[in-house]
């Protein structure tokens, strides 16, 4: 008889539990839980880190190469680029003003295993993190894991294969490869997120007390309620302008591929249906649809930037730290580029998340608290991506006059109902 495999999403449901269930066995003796099951959970963290440098810097060589390719499409590449990156900046913004208003982390208070909190008030001003931004060697940023300046350098080197053409192309593909690498590698590693999870959990229960939850449950709502804000106001202001469909057709014609988003928390296994949407739904161009879909789930990822936005301000409640004006606008800076680096894979967006904390010198070791509900969030940020990513061809498409629609499945349908109804 064949068995059915359970889903990674219940796995790690079942090791959140068990970790909390396991967390409230030892909370008079967290020696036990702290000797004998946190290393798994560093292991795990540690595995997570071992990937975040290559994939950083070989998905983002690529990422840049698309973009070079980009010129050649001039009016529409420029105008791309512009919506993703001014939407996904608004995107950061939406995540950090909800987690500022809501305050997900008060009320608990974790104490660090190092004192890091005298860093985040050392943390470098914006200036400083500008001027920093270019590496004076490239090398050591890279040993140095220095994710800015890893970035800057990535990007150069990835325009600037596509300017030398044939003599660039053993580079780009040798990072196209490692990049590939990397991907796998993330996703067997999150194969392991149900351990790691128990893993981490326990511990933090043990120390704490199951009080420690309530911060996560407070951070799921404030996640949710910034994706659905920036849906509700970016998207259907932009669609609005520039096109002739309304919000609800927006998500109507849409809705099959945001359920697939949701269930796969990956935007790349959504990409082929995306795209079949944009065409048949909303009469999008091919060419447009083409080209914007597949660039935009590389370098497009507001929801991913929510997430970063949130989880950074909600792990600085929880540790005690205040964040500065320039510290929050560096978060806007690193999560909006973090987005451009993050593959459109389950927890890709987990990893960067990384970069974005220690741009701003709060404690990695915070994602501990979140690993346990990260499959959560990433279901709905996956979501956002992908509607984002839908969003940008419209509009585009619309400000080009590349949109038909009178075929426009979502047109033609209310069309048909209308006169169904007049009969
Ligand atoms: N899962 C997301 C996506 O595929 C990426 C992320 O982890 O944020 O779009």
């Amino acid at each position: 008889m064949e068995k059915k495999k359970m889903s990674l999403v219940s796995k790690i449901m079942i090791g959140l539990v068990l970790g909390v269930a396991v967390g409230i066995l030892f909370l008079s003796n967290p020696s036990i839980p702290d000797n004998y099951i946190k290393p798994f959970g560093t292991l795990f963290l540690n595995l997570v880190k071992m990937t975040i440098v290559p994939l950083v810097f070989a998905s983002l060589v690529v990422g840049a190469a698309s973009i070079g390719d980009v010129k050649k499409l001039g009016r529409v590449g420029g105008k791309t680029m512009i919506y993703f990156f001014v939407t996904t900046a608004f995107a950061v913004f939406i995540g950090l003003f909800v987690s500022n208003v809501l305050k997900p982390g008060i009320g608990i208070t974790l104490s660090l295993s190092e004192p890091v909190v005298q860093e985040a008030a050392e943390a470098p001003s914006l200036v400083d993190t500008i001027i920093n931004i270019v590496p004076t060697n490239p090398f050591d940023a890279l040993v140095n894991g220095n994710m800015l300046q890893i970035i800057f350098f990535a990007i150069l080197t990835g325009i600037g294969a596509t300017f030398i053409g044939e003599k660039g192309q053993a580079y780009l593909n040798f990072c196209y490869s490692l990049a590939e690498i990397m991907y796998k590698l993330t996703e067997k590693i999150m194969n392991l997120a149900p351990y790691g999870v128990f893993a981490l959990m326990t511990p933090v229960v043990a120390n704490n007390g199951p009080h420690v939850l309530l911060p996560l449950i407070r951070l799921i709502f404030v996640c949710y309620s910034a994706y659905l804000l920036h849906v509700l106001i970016t998207y259907s202001t932009t669609i609005k302008i520039w096109s002739r469909f309304s919000i609800l057709q927006f998500f109507k014609g849409g809705a099959p591929a945001f359920a697939m988003a949701f269930s796969t928390s990956s935007g790349a296994a959504t990409l082929p249906l995306g795209m079949k949407i944009a065409q048949e739904d909303f009469g999008v161009s091919e060419s447009i649809s083409s080209f914007v879909l597949p660039l935009g789930t590389t370098v497009n990822m507001d929801g991913t930037a929510i997430f970063q936005g949130a989880c950074a301000v909600f792990i600085a409640q929880v540790y005690g730290i205040d964040l500065t004006l320039s510290q929050q606008l560096t978060i806007i800076l690193t999560a909006t580029l973090a987005s451009v680096g993050t593959a459109g894979v389950p927890g890709a967006g987990f990893i960067m998340l990384t970069m974005v904390l220690s741009s701003v010198g709060l404690p990695v070791e915070g994602m501990a608290l979140i690993a346990g509900i990260e499959r959560i969030l990433d279901m709905g940020r996956t979501t956002v991506n992908v509607a984002g990513n839908l969003s940008a061809s419209i509009v585009v498409a619309g400000t080009e006059g590349e949109i038909d629609y009178d075929n426009a499945a979502v047109l033609i349908g209310n069309k048909k109902a209308s006169k169904a109804a007049n009969l």
